[in-house]
């Protein structure tokens, strides 16, 4: 009978060291992300980071930059924008009532593995290009059907003009009338409609101002997307760095309360493998 026992906890114990070594608790192998490189996809904010032509633009004054009165030195600033501006995301509540705000968003939709989209040929010589299914489906002949919970980023080419607003999104302009003179590409609210009723995607992100393209009236794709809360991350940078498929997505906003976008730091880790 003690043998009996000895013999089952040492056989718990081999299960129990089994489970916890699958797990990646072994004592050698501290859990880690895996080894690659990391590229960041934001542009910087400064004076010159586009805004939406109604849009008021950053700025940064300072608040002190100095030597204080106690022989010390101390640098603050004070900043001032608008949540849709730069690299940024929009939540759904932005189009969409009663769905989630920015700190709503949960962690699942703002991380994951990104595929990749490359339409720069076709919107090289048309800024009002809009990516359509076909551009999907032509991606998934080559590399297979999206996969559940991807992120999927678009890269049309235009962060290599950034911040020239001229080429970037077709006005320098200020204003509401300048809205009537953007031309960018953007998402066909039918690949929107098909991506959401097709396909199980977290989030999708673009190189342009705007997951709608610069002569939208009607937003027809932010307003597709959000009623689903898929989030949308706008004005991305270097998706041109990216494989086809592979990189790992980090998507982190400012939590602001309530907000219905905010400044969003994106950054992808391409495993050494691709
Ligand atoms: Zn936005």
């Amino acid at each position: 009978m003690k043998t009996d026992i000895k013999t089952i906890a040492l056989s718990l114990a081999l299960v129990v060291f089994t489970a916890f070594a699958e797990l990646g608790f072994s004592q050698q192998a501290p859990a880690q992300f895996p080894q690659g490189k990391w590229i960041d996809l934001t542009h910087d904010f400064s004076s010159d980071t586009v805004y939406w032509p109604t849009g008021e633009g950053f700025k940064l004054e300072t608040v002190f930059d100095g030597t204080t009165d106690k022989g010390y030195y101390y640098a603050a600033n004070k900043y001032t924008a608008e949540e849709h501006g730069g690299t940024h995301i929009d939540a759904p509540r932005h189009f969409a009532e009663g769905k989630q705000t920015l700190d709503e968003i949960p962690l699942e939709s703002l991380t994951g593995s990104a595929v990749v989209i490359d339409v720069s040929k076709k919107a090289a010589s048309d800024p009002d290009y809009q990516i359509g299914i076909e551009d999907f489906t032509e991606w998934e002949s080559v590399n297979g059907r999206i996969p559940g919970d991807s992120i999927v980023l678009l890269n049309t080419g235009y962060a290599k003009y950034w911040p020239d607003r001229v080429k970037y999104m077709g006005t320098d302009k200020k204003g509401q009338e300048a809205v009537r003179e953007l031309h960018f590409p953007g998402l066909d609210p039918a690949a929107a409609k098909w991506l959401t009723e097709n396909r199980d995607i977290s989030a999708i992100g673009l190189d342009t101002p705007s997951i709608d393209y610069g002569q939208s009236r009607l937003f027809e794709s932010h307003r597709i997307l959000f009623s689903e809360n898929i989030p949308a991350f706008e004005n991305v940078a270097n998706l041109d760095r990216l494989p086809p498929k592979g990189a790992y997505i980090v998507a982190l906003p400012m939590k602001i309360k309530g907000g219905s976008g905010g400044p969003l730091r994106i950054v992808a880790l391409v495993p050494e493998t691709n």
